[in-house]
């Protein structure tokens, strides 16, 4: 779009054509013929559109001007009059250009013979074309030199930029089209996406036009005026590219041929209804009209006569209704009798009510004492804007954005208000469409189980809760045997199907704070809170005897089994060794004949060396540098090749670097894992270097009398931080512990009395 700045040079009387718009050179006297106030209007808004655009507009106050242009605003826009005036607040040049433009196109409209309600749409875009400038910088939109490219840019957002915040107040698209694509070029070169040629809406063919020329003949402060001649030799060098060339050709002749016409017909309709005497009548609406009065009389005030008003209230989306100073209401449009159902006919007339509407807080119940937001306003003569819900009986609840505001009239102090209810449910969708949307993010599409991501992620808290003493978790693992027979046999879709029903089974046998989740494939995992191994391995059982004796229909009727396998945390543990551990259990379940339960490990252990034994791998917490080394001793109820075995599993879930082999000698660096809530983590790695001695328990060393002394094993632990130096104590004895009692939990062993001291 063009870059209509301007610079005030005139006074209100010098109306020199080569530096004002088009109707500067039209003297004032020449419309005195067609009402005595319309000459001087004019002449006024003159004035208005450059007194307050720059140094010589100090008084931005409530002068004669800017009645003058309420008034135009207010007949052609209805309630949008405010962004008018809005615009006009950040910068008074491009309203005034606005106002020129749009008085152009309906002289223009007329001429042409266009339908009442197309010219209105016109004269509106026209208007408001430049709205959208209320969001450029002033920086930018009062730049007295050339714009620079990221400039440029940032004015370039303006069409698009007014079309939003046009769609807030009309729902007409037609009106916002024109105002869309009153920039684009008619060859359409400048941008792919846009209609060209013949398919642009005539009213933004005709825009562009009249924008152009209004820019080019109106003093800028980055360039002087044109002549009038001048411009139009530019829309004719424009022709066929950036403008519609019969439109120019149109344009230009009008210009030349009548132009005391143009602006003479541009008046008369523009001003026609508005006499002085109907002026309060505009901004006071019903309250200033006495019942004695006429009803043809009521029927000329501008507010309820105007074509465009009508369509305007009928179109909008938002609810809009008027009152007077004492609440009864004058309007009360289309999209307000959708939002509460009750109807215009219904409600002209009658006492605006918050309560007898069922409006209520957001954050409250119907039956609250409600202060009703009209109310609010009339008394504090202040805008009020509230969340509220409308209880339409028969419906659901609706959700709004309630704004009442004062109607300022011609005299200070508010006469009237405005209520506007916006209509929330848009945003409400959107945002249940987002949670639900997060919610499918985390879900398996096809069993609607956690998938593996929320697995993970609730894994690791859960390690984190319980590393920090909260109560213990178990996790099972489950994988349908032989699944694959299962499609072989029964296709696809019937092992789909089957997965669903194992889904199923498993989360009716879920409770409050567990976490169904699909694996992968067949596999299955139910995370229990509050849950040991025991108790673990038994609801595995039941879920397992439950599934064997479930009759799939898609199956023939014929039943499924799977493997389980069940591990509680245990200190020391990650999310990591947690699932691995469940995961070797599970493999055990499998190797062992499926349709089976194993478990592993012993759970938590807090209390394992808790106390210091005396001598024993406590007292190198105390002792000197040398002598930090932690011995002890665990007898395992198993021979030795199995406890090389569980040893074996150890090594793997602690990615535990094996060192050294000999004969019954094994030597490893171990990495404990970071304490949970320490302030600066990587500090909380500790390395320490472990040396197993494994050998067969002797008969003193056993702890019951009455056992087989073949079947168990002596583990000598010897455990030492690699580099203790610069270690806080209490972290390498809190590492040694959950070292010895993860140890011990791998191993399945108690610990020994240490004797060696
Ligand atoms: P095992 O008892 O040892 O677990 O035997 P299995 O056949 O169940 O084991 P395996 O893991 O070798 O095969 C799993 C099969 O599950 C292979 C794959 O075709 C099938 N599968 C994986 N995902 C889906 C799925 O979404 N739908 C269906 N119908 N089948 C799947
Ligand atoms: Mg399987
Ligand atoms: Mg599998």
């Amino acid at each position: 779009m063009t870059h209509p700045n301007s610079l005030p040079t005139n006074g209100p009387t010098s109306l020199d054509p080569s530096v004002g718009g088009v109707q500067s050179s039209i003297a004032p006297s020449q419309y005195s013929s067609a009402s005595p106030d319309i000459g001087g209007m004019l002449a006024n808004l003159q004035f208005a559109a450059q007194a307050v655009s720059g140094e010589a507009g100090a008084d931005t106050g409530q002068n004669e001007q800017t009645v003058v242009e309420n008034r135009l605003a207010a007949v052609r826009l209805g309630v949008a009059t405010s962004l008018y005036y809005a615009l006009r607040a950040k910068h008074a040049a491009t309203a005034a250009h606005g106002l020129r433009v749009a008085l152009f196109c309906s002289s223009w409209s007329e001429a042409m013979g266009l339908e009442s309600d197309h010219r209105d749409r016109i004269e509106v875009a026209a208007l408001l074309h430049d709205v959208g400038k209320i969001g450029v910088p002033d920086r930018i939109l009062r730049k007295p030199g050339k714009l620079t490219v990221d400039e440029q840019l940032a004015m370039d957002t303006c069409p698009a930029q007014s079309c939003q915040i046009l769609r807030g107040c009309t729902g007409d698209l037609d009106l916002l089209d024109i105002v869309r694509y009153g920039g684009v070029w008619f060859d359409s070169r400048r941008d792919d996406e846009a209609p060209r040629g013949d398919a642009l809406p005539l009213g933004a063919r005709m825009l562009s036009i009249a924008d152009a020329f209004d820019a080019m003949t109106t003093e800028q402060v980055y360039r002087p005026a044109m002549s009038r001649d001048g411009a139009i030799a530019e829309l004719v060098r424009g022709s066929g590219t950036q403008f519609d060339p019969t439109l120019v050709n149109d344009f230009s002749r009008l210009l030349e041929s009548k132009p005391e016409i143009l602006q003479g017909t541009m008046v008369h309709r523009w001003l026609q209804q508005l006499r002085p005497e109907d002026s309060r009548d505009y901004w006071t609406g019903a309250t200033s009209f006495s019942p004695d009065r006429p009803r043809k009389a009521r029927g000329e005030t501008v507010r309820r006569e105007t074509l465009f008003n009508t369509q305007l209230h009928k179109s909008l989306k938002d609810g809009v209704a008027y009152t007077d100073s004492e609440g009864s209401i004058e309007i009360w449009n289309a999209a307000m009798e959708r939002m509460t159902g009750l109807t215009s006919d219904a409600m002209i007339g009658k006492q605006w009510s918050a309560t007898a509407l069922r409006m209520r807080d957001a954050d409250r119940e119907l039956d609250d004492q409600l202060i009703c937001p009209l109310q609010e306003c009339l008394d504090t003569g202040e805008s009020v804007r509230r969340s509220m819900v409308i209880e339409t009986p028969g419906s659901d609840p609706l959700s709004v954005h309630v704004e009442v505001a004062p109607v300022v009239g011609l005299k200070p102090g508010s006469i009237g208000t405005v209520i506007v209810i916006h209509d929330l449910s848009d945003r409400k969708n959107l945002e249940q469409r987002l949670s639900s949307l997060h919610r499918q993010t985390r879900l398996d599409p096809l069993t609607r189980v956690s998938n593996r991501a929320h697995f993970d992620e609730t894994l690791e808290q859960m390690v984190e809760q319980t590393a920090k003493g909260g109560p213990t978790f178990s996790l099972l693992i489950c994988d349908i045997d032989h699944f694959k027979r299962i499609n072989d046999t029964y296709g696809h879709p019937a092992g789909d199907d089957a997965l669903k029903v194992f889904a199923n089974i498993l989360k009716a046998h879920s409770r409050d704070g567990d976490l169904v989740a699909r694996y992968g494939g067949e596999e299955f995992l139910l995370l229990a809170a509050s849950c040991d191994n025991a108790t673990g391995a038994k609801r595995a059982e039941v879920i397992r005897q439950a599934l064997e004796q479930t009759a799939v229909e898609s199956l023939d009727g014929e039943c499924m089994t799977a493997s389980f396998g069940v591990t509680e945390f245990q200190s020391g543990d990650s999310g990591e060794t947690v699932l691995a551990r469940a995961d070797r259990a599970l493999l055990k379940a499998k190797d062992n004949g499926r349709n089976r339960v194993i478990q592993l490990g012993l759970g938590k252990m807090s209390e394992v060396a808790a106390e210091p034994q005396r001598g024993g791998w406590f007292d190198w917490l105390t002792g000197n540098d040398e002598s930090t080394s932690t011995v002890v001793d665990i007898l395992m109820p198993v021979p030795i090749d199995l406890a090389i075995e569980k040893l074996r599993g150890f090594v793997s879930d602690h990615h535990a670097e094996i060192v050294n082999v000999a004969e019954n000698q094994l030597s490893l660096k171990v990495t404990s894992r970071p304490t949970p809530g320490g302030r600066r983590r990587v500090d909380h790695k500790i390395t320490f270097h472990v040396v197993l001695t494994l050998s067969a328990a002797q008969q003193d060393e056993m702890l019951s009398q009455n056992a087989d002394q073949a079947s168990f094993t002596k583990v000598h632990l010897e455990i030492k931080p690699i580099r203790n130096r610069d270690r806080r104590r209490r972290d390498l004895n809190d590492a040694a512990k959950e070292l010895v009692a993860s140890f011990r939990c791998y191993l399945m062993g108690e610990l020994l009395p240490n004797r060696t001291s």
